[in-house]
């Protein structure tokens, strides 16, 4: 596997592997010094067949529920404690889910139980991991270390549009009183502007939206250009007074590292099915003196 060369930039980046019982996982440094467990999957560890011992941790359709939770056990093994899994049924969209208390942590995806749509998760209780899932997509994990809230957000294409990011921001200044200033920032692997290509139409919803949509694209064929979502992510969370030294990209593409994630866009037309990642953040876990 070629990790060696990308460490050191990992490193430069910010990130480090963690690994158990052949499960991989990216750990944002900066995030977790601040008080913050976190992590981002990988494909690695798992008792999915895409193709075999795969973590896919969502996408109910394609694989069974049993293997998804099988695996969500075990990622979460990567993160000492107690913890309770907060989701949402993703839908592209700006919308955010408030949990109060691990009581109220759940899932919350159609196939287990009470469904609630969204693309934010936001809250300040112990014991919880607020996750959100992807392949391809953007996944964004914010703690506020003065008020110790943190947020996950999903941003693909459409979640970008609908500035889910800044919905993030707002909401944790809004429930827990942090300052956008003191946030820290992780964004993990998506699909890179090295691959991401889109249509006119992603790149006239953009263009009209904001100012300066127009410069997140680099055109490759008539009608078409590669995007640059995690700059339009970045610009977004700056817009709301995050610091830019604050803001950790992990520099992997999920697109072009089909060997360590998931990809809806490579792997979606060449096996029918596809697996998908997952990005958690909580806070520490204080032990009583
Ligand atoms: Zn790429």
């Amino acid at each position: 596997m070629e990790t060696i060369t990308s460490d050191q930039q990992l490193t430069e980046a910010g990130y480090y592997w963690r690994e158990l019982n052949g499960l991989r996982a990216l750990v944002c440094l900066p995030l977790e010094q601040d008080g913050f467990v976190n992590g981002f999957s990988t494909r690695m560890g798992g008792v999915s067949s895409m193709p075999s011992d795969s973590l896919s941790l969502a996408g109910f359709h394609d694989d069974d529920a049993e293997n998804i939770l099988e695996n969500r056990r075990r990622f979460l093994k990567l993160f000492p404690g107690q913890w309770s899994l907060a989701g949402c049924w993703q839908v592209h969209g700006a919308d955010a889910r408030v949990v109060s208390s691990v009581e109220d942590a759940k899932p919350a995806e159609d196939q287990l139980g009470e469904t609630i749509y969204c693309d934010i998760i936001v809250s300040n209780a112990d014991n919880v991991l607020a996750g959100v899932k992807t392949a391809d997509c953007v996944p964004i994990l914010i703690g506020d270390p003065r008020t110790r809230s943190f947020a996950a957000v999903h941003a693909g294409w459409r979640g970008t549009l609908a500035t889910a990011v800044i919905e993030g921001v707002k909401r944790l200044s809004q429930e827990y009183g942090a300052r956008p200033e003191g946030l820290r920032v992780a964004i993990g692997a998506s699909a890179g502007s090295c691959c991401y290509e889109v249509g006119s139409e992603v790149i006239d919803a953009f263009s009209s939206r904001f100012p300066n949509g127009a410069k997140l694209f680099t055109p490759t064929r008539p009608g078409h250009a590669l995007v640059d979502l995690i700059q339009a992510n970045r610009e977004q969370l700056e817009s709301t007074g995050v610091k830019p030294e604050r803001i950790h990209v992990a520099p992997l593409c999920t697109m072009c590292r089909t060997d360590l994630f998931f990809s809806y866009r490579q792997e979606k037309k060449l096996h029918g099915k596809v697996g998908r990642l997952m990005a958690v953040v909580g806070r520490e876990q204080v032990t009583p003196r």
